[in-house]
């Protein structure tokens, strides 16, 4: 045993009351699905956690239809004050669930307890309770006086923070006054189906929150439905694509937050032990599949060997493993696709010619793994460099100039995150100016903040999650001809 070594500090499943198999959410009732289930199972030991419904194209009328009665019966009749007056309930029932919906999300997502106590549950809260405090000042929205909803929304989210970014989709389409339909990643459903019972509890009216479950054909259902007014879709920038192929000439809006590649920028003048921990939260929190992960380390050059040199150091001292243990750092991988997909193109690097270092941490026999790697030589061309690979892989790229780190920054066919280190605060006006990023972060990365707005340029997507600017992807001007179907 080494310093470094803790005792097992394990967080108890006691406090689930899992059923072992769940229906659809339509109606305010959980009812069977048309569709064959499946199972939901942990990543870190390939159990099965329960099963799940799967919705087919008949399922998927049917939720539609709910919202849309929904909708015009009550929803949108209701005052605004109302309206909050469920969310804020809702948040509050979250802040009580808590612990709960941080157990049930680790166990279905693979990532560390740490991290869905401290950061994806207290947000999921945040987001509720900021949104319940819009629905009564929609005016103030930007977007002229009396802004009117849109009616039914489609919207469908990936597996990396699966009830956080159910929480950023239905937050403020149900303060602007919209009805919805949400299908979770088919990988991680979980705290979705626990969130329709918070929906119960809240006495939330029936038909107001639906949520389907199914795989990337139900997905595809919903986006095709023609009883929808609105979709907003996160996950990848080919089925974004699709989804926007799909709507393309219809009146549905829509909104899309997709991949990203983001540029972490480290000058010289920066206080280097803090932009180590910058750096390891910007692409080692959550296993790196965080779609604004500061995935290319760009470092001025005069200090890349210090730099790499830390930042090893300090990687060898994360701990990989169960991640219901508190001491866990990295989780495991969410599925074995999605580590085929790491580890495929990892290897591109080493046959490209980059140099490859990976953390010495013990893998656990069963589940899904990826330990701590970077990269260094990389080239711009190089894959490692352009794709997304949505895990624990840094690149780590060099420059002399500001207007170097600029360029290669920009040198991306996405735009949503960025990161600057510099401890010259024009420098760091005069940078973040310049790059084509949605979120720049100045000495931190990886900050959420509900009153915030997030999104991409590019092929990371348009569109806005977060603050005021999140509401107009669910609002419309009072004089816009209605969208009613
Ligand atoms: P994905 O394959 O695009 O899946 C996202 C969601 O879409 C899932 O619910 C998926 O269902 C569903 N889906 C799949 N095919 C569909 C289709 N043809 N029509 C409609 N829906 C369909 O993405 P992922 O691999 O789960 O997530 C990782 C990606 O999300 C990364 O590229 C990441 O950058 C991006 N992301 C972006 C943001 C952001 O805010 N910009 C945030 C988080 C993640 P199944 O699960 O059943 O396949
Ligand atoms: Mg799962």
């Amino acid at each position: 045993m080494t310093f470094l070594d803790y005792a097992p500090a394990l967080e108890s499943t006691s406090i689930l009351n899992l059923k072992p198999s769940y229906g659809l959410f339509i109606g305010g009732e959980f009812v069977d699905g048309s569709g064959s289930a499946f199972a939901t199972i942990s990543p870190a030991t390939e159990a099965t956690i329960t099963q799940v419904a799967s919705a087919t194209e008949g399922d998927v009328d049917r939720a539609v239809r709910s919202a849309r009665t929904a909708y015009d019966k009550t929803w949108s009749k209701m005052s605004g004050s109302e309206r909050g007056k469920y969310l804020f309930r809702i948040a509050r029932l979250i802040q009580e669930r808590s612990r709960e919906l941080a157990v049930a999300e680790t166990l279905d997502n693979g990532k560390p307890i740490r991290e869905t106590r401290d950061v994806d549950i207290p947000l999921v809260a945040a987001w509720f309770f900021y949104y319940a405090g819009w629905a009564d000042k929609l005016e103030y929205a930007g977007l002229g006086p009396k802004p009117r909803s849109l009616g039914v929304a489609a919207q469908i989210i990936p597996w990396n923070f699966p009830l956080l970014m159910l929480a950023w989709k239905i937050a403020p389409a149900l303060a602007a006054g919209n009805t919805v339909v949400l299908k979770p990643a088919e990988t991680t459903p979980l705290t979705a189906l626990l969130f329709a019972e918070i929906c119960q509890q809240a006495q939330l009216p029936p038909g107001v929150v639906n949520i389907i479950t199914g795989a990337g054909a139900t997905g595809a259902a919903l986006v095709a439905h023609p009883g929808i007014n609105k979709v907003a879709f996160t996950g990848s920038t080919p089925v974004g694509r699709t989804i926007a192929q799909t709507l393309a000439g219809t009146e549905t809006k829509v909104t899309l937050e997709l991949g990203g590649k983001g540029a972490n920028i480290i000058f010289e003048d920066a206080a280097i032990d803090q932009a180590i921990e910058g750096i390891v939260s910007g692409i080692f929190f959550n296993q790196g599949h965080v779609c604004c992960a500061g995935s290319r380390l760009l470092v001025q050059e005069n200090i890349h060997d210090d730099v790499v040199a830390r930042l090893q150091k300090r990687l060898s001292t994360l701990r990989m493993g169960d991640p219901l243990d508190k001491n866990t750092d990295i989780g495991a991988v969410n599925s074995r696709a999605q580590l085929e997909r790491i580890t495929e193109i990892t290897d591109s690097g080493e046959v490209e010619g980059a140099t490859r270092w990976t953390s010495s941490c013990a893998i656990p026999e069963k589940g899904f793994w990826f330990a701590p790697t970077v990269f260094t030589d990389v080239h711009t061309s190089h894959r490692i460099a352009r794709d997304e690979i949505f895990g624990p892989v840094l690149s780590v790229l060099t420059f002399r100039t500001p207007e170097e780190a600029i360029a290669k920054a920009n040198n991306t066919p996405y735009g949503l995150s960025a990161g600057i280190w510099t401890e010259k605060a024009s420098r760091m006006l005069a940078v973040a100016d310049k790059l084509r990023a949605g979120v720049i972060w100045a000495n931190t990365f990886n900050k959420f903040d509900p009153a915030s707005p997030f999104g991409g340029y590019q092929e990371s997507g348009y569109g806005r999650e977060g603050g005021r600017h999140g509401l107009a992807g669910y609002l419309m001007p009072s004089d816009w001809k209605a969208g009613a179907k």
